[in-house]
């Protein structure tokens, strides 16, 4: 490469404006690209940069501040973006970088080759990232300081910042991570869950076990534990052809509503590739269709009870169906690319990355096959399930209306599908889908454990009816609203926050800054525990089986076990924030002592 003979030689130190901002710093020329005229620099903590000529002057004549130094990688132990001033700079004006006009913002075109991935990077020198992403990055980095800088001292409300649109789609692009193409790949899993490979196996069967006798349990006459286990029925009565053709009808409809091209497309998190995949959120709609479909059913005189006295050949059939989905996985993730595999089930063991799930996101075309079951055929499902019982409850009971234990159940359980369908785009932040992979755990849990074990109070009070008394109705439904305020209120703050960390509703939030660039919630109900969402849930889950009374265990096997997994899924989560988050996520923990319950756990 030619450099031009009356500027700047390769290998010279001159002084280079760092992008956005009237401050130079110190950096060596690296080279010089005749086609676009821009100097490629590098500075001194190795962020390399694409400059143009304007933006480089001789050192001479410059003066070096007495106060202590502001080289970006000072500021970048601080925050993520080399552009971003340091909160505490205010009373610095007199060297805090200007805010960059939009012009500016434009003009100057930046290329973090090498932009380290977290602020504590040395020298990235001989890494490169790719170059047009990276250089819109840096721009929208450069717009969205200013955006961050406004929020957070003028407070204007975001609505009337004309750049809002701007901003908002950049943030889209800063967010993408700076992928080096050889890092482009999914490491080994290494660290195996749920007892590894042993454990991976006894799941696979005893998830099916434990489903079939909560069902054979809960249909016997008097379901208490001391007659468990429960009689098995004949093998060829557990098969029926007429109701695996439901389930299947059932998926595609689910998966047909699913495909309406109606509702707005979202992008999930970044992939190890750096690409982000889009989602179309269309969820509630699934949900209205689906009542005004089994609304249509209904009063055509279709015997809904027919899934109550079929349950135990649905849950049949769902699970062959998921069994068969979850090898159908498997195999195509043998084609996946190294990339496209899932962090979690990556172990290199048939059965345990077969349980976990292998391909990340499996698609055919842009359908997301694991996006589409965590929320539709088995959610829905599960209220279908519990209409039915409702139905069957009156009938078996020769009930003009259900009984209010009943509509206590399909209520809540009503709310809690409709407000998750309702905040559907919450789920792409989640472990399910950035972690885990997809195959027999999920497949299984969204189609068969969710609709068959989730509706066992629905299905209990169908035969064991329990009578209410109107105080008590109050006071189950006072704990189904508190749970799910905690909940819903404790979920909401944190995807606000997630989504954007310099809304002005949460200025008054306290958090804790992270070596990624994102902060921790210590404020409200993320300063009282470190799952407070999950709190809330177990609260509404007490809530659920409450109606059913106190005469069995078998109604508060859903608490039960929710407790169970929340215990297990929390600590999932904090290994995975630990690793994330390093020390910062220690100083959580040490302002936030408890992890689900105040005081107690
Ligand atoms: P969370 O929604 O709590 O997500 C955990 C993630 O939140 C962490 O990995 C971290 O990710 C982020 N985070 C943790 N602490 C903080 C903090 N202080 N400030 C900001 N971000 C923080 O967990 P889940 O995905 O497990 O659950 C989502 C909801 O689904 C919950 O309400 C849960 O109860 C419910 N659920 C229901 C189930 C059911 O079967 N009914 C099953 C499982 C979950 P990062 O920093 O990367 O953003």
């Amino acid at each position: 490469m030619r450099m031009p003979s009356n500027k700047f030689q390769k290998g010279e130190m001159v002084m280079g404006r760092w992008p956005g901002s009237s401050l130079y710093y110190e950096v060596k020329v690296l080279s010089y690209d005749t086609d676009t005229q821009l100097y490629t620099v590098i500075y001194k903590d190795g962020t390399e940069l694409e400059l143009k000529d304007a933006d480089m002057k001789r050192a001479t004549g410059f003066r070096r501040s007495r106060s202590r130094s502001r080289s970006p990688s000072r500021r970048r132990s601080r925050s993520r973006s080399p552009a971003r001033i340091t909160r505490r700079s205010t009373s610095q004006t007199k060297e805090a970088p200007k805010e960059p006009r939009i012009k500016d913002v434009l003009e100057v075109r930046v290329s973090p080759l090498a932009k380290p991935l977290e602020n504590n990077s040395n020298n990235k020198h001989d890494k490169e990232v790719n170059d047009t992403s990276s250089r819109v990055s840096e721009k929208a980095e450069v717009v969205l300081e200013k955006n961050r800088v406004g929020t957070r001292y003028n407070l204007r409300p975001r609505k009337e910042d004309p750049m809002d649109q701007l901003i908002e789609d950049l943030q889209k692009i800063v967010d993408e991570p700076l992928v080096e193409p050889e890092k482009q790949t999914v490491g080994k899993t290494t660290e195996l869950e749920f007892g590894g490979k042993l454990g991976a196996a006894f799941m696979i069967l005893f998830l099916p076990a434990v489903t079939f006798a909560l069902l054979l349990m809960c249909q016997q006459k008097d379901p208490s534990l001391v007659y468990f286990p429960p009689v098995l029925p004949e093998l060829d009565t557990l098969w029926d052809a007429q109701v695996f053709g439901i389930v299947v009808l059932w998926f595609l409809f689910q998966a047909l509503l699913y495909m309406l091209p109606v509702g707005k497309i979202v992008e999930g998190l970044p992939l190890a590739t750096g690409k982000r995949l889009k989602y179309r959120i269309n969820g509630f709609y699934a949900v209205i269709l689906s009542a005004a479909a089994l609304g249509v059913a209904y009063y055509q005189d279709v015997d809904l009870s027919y899934i109550h006295d079929h349950l135990i050949q649905f849950a049949v059939s769902s699970m062959i169906f998921s069994s068969v989905l979850s090898v159908y996985l498997y195999v195509r993730s043998c084609w996946a690319r190294e990339g496209e595999l899932a962090p979690g089930g990556n172990s290199g063991n048939v059965i345990y990355d077969f349980y976990i799930g292998h391909e990340l996101n499996p698609r055919i075309k842009s359908f997301d096959l694991k996006y589409f079951c965590e929320l539709r055929p088995g959610l829905i499902g599960w209220i279908v399930i519990n209409f039915s019982m409702l139905l069957a409850e009156m009938k078996f009971q020769k009930l003009d209306t259900p009984s209010p234990a009943m509509m206590l159940v399909n209520g809540f359980q009503l709310l809690y599908v409709a407000d998750a369908l309702w905040h559907e785009e919450a789920i792409l932040t989640t472990m399910d889908i950035v972690h885990d992979g997809f195959g027999f755990m999920l497949a299984f849990g969204d189609l068969v454990w969710v609709p068959f074990t989730y509706s066992l109070q629905a299905f209990y009070l169908v035969k064991h009816p329990n009578a209410l008394s109107w105080p008590w109705v109050a006071v189950i439904v006072a704990i189904k609203l508190m749970g799910y305020s905690v909940f819903r209120k404790a979920n909401s703050e944190k995807n606000a926050f997630r989504r954007n960390p310099s809304d002005p509703k949460l200025s008054h939030a306290r958090t804790i800054p992270t070596a990624t660039g994102k902060s921790l919630l210590v404020s409200g109900l993320w300063g009282l525990v470190r799952h407070p969402n999950y709190l809330g849930d177990i609260i509404m889950a007490l809530a659920w089986s409450l109606p059913c009374g106190f005469t069995h265990i078998l109604p508060y096997f859903y608490v039960i076990y929710f407790i169970c997994l929340l215990i297990h899924r929390e600590t999932r989560d904090e290994k995975q924030c630990r690793k994330k988050y390093g020390s910062a996520w220690d100083e959580y923990c040490r302002q936030v002592r408890y992890r689900i319950i105040p005081g107690v756990y």
